[in-house]
């Protein structure tokens, strides 16, 4: 088959490598002039990465065993997990094309798709490269190209999107290699260390993300931050939609084009991982794409929503009164034990060690279950 893919992240990348690998003929285009940059991404991956990709020295900048995760009160709880792994997304994304090229996969750099129109079964895609229009027929069309999909739009696929922003820095600041969180502030706040000299500091919000930003950077960094910037890595962030469709007909979305994203903390690059591989089984063996991400990924992002939405409820006293409970040694285990990209395992063994905390029961989003039907 010949498979046009649009966009060169993690997405577009491993889904271009699965089916070159399977004897596709595929196309990828990338409307910037070189895969990776610019990086709008903190780079922080659970264990659960391991499940589907082999960690290596070429994009791995670091490695955390701990976070600290703040309340209201300024409390925290200092809690050991199992290894993350901190990635420079440019060499990622690029390892990742490599990757994806010596399988067969070929790239067409600064070319950006508009839209696309049928032709009986083929879909011709328009692109525009410096200012020339082009155009690629192919019997299937990809879009990973990110939270505003262009695919996603052109396809009518893209109804229902809520974003945040996220605001971000990679910034001069000695740290001890443990990863901070801040759930109370925006939608959350985070530090993650890059090397012992290096963090990456951040804060999503759906409003107001930049003065939450400078109030978070000032007090954490100090007044010169920007002196201590070493890159502006903002971006959106999609909301995960648990009513996306993600094919119609032989156009497929997968990625943050089709907001497969932790809505807890703004995660995305397992899941477009995971997506990838789903897609290209799908693609290659002509099953229903729609159904098989629902299948094996859409519980774990719609529980993440579901916890997002009873957050956005919390008060300052719930945050503290929660995080409070995380520090004796039973919770903290839990937090170690379990990945925060498996949520469902975590919470059962959350809310079996401490029962009381059912109590939170109150803030359920009904309205999205509402939603559903
Ligand atoms: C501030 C911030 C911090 C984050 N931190 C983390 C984190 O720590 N861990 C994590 O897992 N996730 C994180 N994320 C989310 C993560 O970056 C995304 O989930 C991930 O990049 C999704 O990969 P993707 O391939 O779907 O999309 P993208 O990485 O956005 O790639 C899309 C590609 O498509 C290209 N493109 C777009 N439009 C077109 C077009 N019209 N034509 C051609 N090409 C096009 C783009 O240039 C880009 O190369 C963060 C996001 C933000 C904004």
């Amino acid at each position: 088959m010949k498979i046009d893919i649009i966009g060169a992240g993690p997405a577009g990348n491993y889904t271009a490598y699965l089916l070159a690998k399977k004897g596709h003929s595929v196309s990828v285009y990338e409307k910037n002039p070189v895969v990776g940059p610019p990086v709008q991404c903190t780079g922080i991956l659970s264990d659960y990465f391991l499940t589907i990709f082999e960690p290596k020295k070429d994009f791995v900048l670091n490695t955390v065993e701990r976070t600290k995760i703040f309340s209201p009160n300024g409390k925290f709880v200092n809690a050991g997990i199992k290894k993350n792994y901190v990635v420079c997304r440019k060499k990622f994304d690029s390892y990742l094309a490599k990757m994806a090229e010596s399988a067969g996969a070929e790239y067409h750099l600064s070319h950006s798709f508009n839209s696309f129109r049928k032709n009986g079964k083929k879909i011709i895609s328009e692109i525009s490269c410096r200012g020339k229009a082009i155009e690629s027929e192919a019997d299937v069309l990809i879009g990973a190209d990110g939270p505003l999909s262009k695919v996603a739009k052109a396809a009518g696929l893209f109804e229902g999107r809520e974003f945040v922003i996220g605001t971000q820095i990679e910034a001069k600041m000695k740290n001890n290699n443990i990863v901070e969180f801040y759930p109370y502030i925006g939608c959350y706040a985070w530090i993650v260390p890059v090397d012992p000299e290096t963090v990456r500091i951040g804060v999503a919000s759906y409003k107001n993300s930049m003065a939450l930003f400078k109030k978070f950077a000032m007090k954490k960094i100090g007044k010169d931050y920007n002196k201590r910037t070493i890159e502006n890595q903002s971006g959106v962030i999609p909301v995960f939609n648990p009513k996306v469709r993600a094919q119609k007909d032989n156009v497929y979305i997968l990625g943050d084009a089709a907001t497969f994203v932790k809505a807890t903390s703004g995660g995305g690059i397992n899941q477009s991982l995971k997506a990838a591989i789903i897609l290209a089984e799908c693609v290659d063996k002509e099953l229903d794409y729609d159904k098989e991400w629902r299948k094996q990924m859409f519980l774990n992002l719609y529980v993440h929503l579901l916890a997002h939405r009873m957050h956005q409820r919390f008060t300052a006293t719930d945050w503290n009164d929660l995080i409070g409970t995380f520090s004796s040694s039973k919770m903290k285990k839990i937090l170690h034990d379990e990945s925060r990209d498996r949520i469902v395992s975590m919470i059962i063994k959350i809310i079996a060690a401490r029962p009381s905390l059912m109590k939170y029961a109150k803030y359920f989003p009904f309205r999205e279950l509402k939603k559903l039907i």
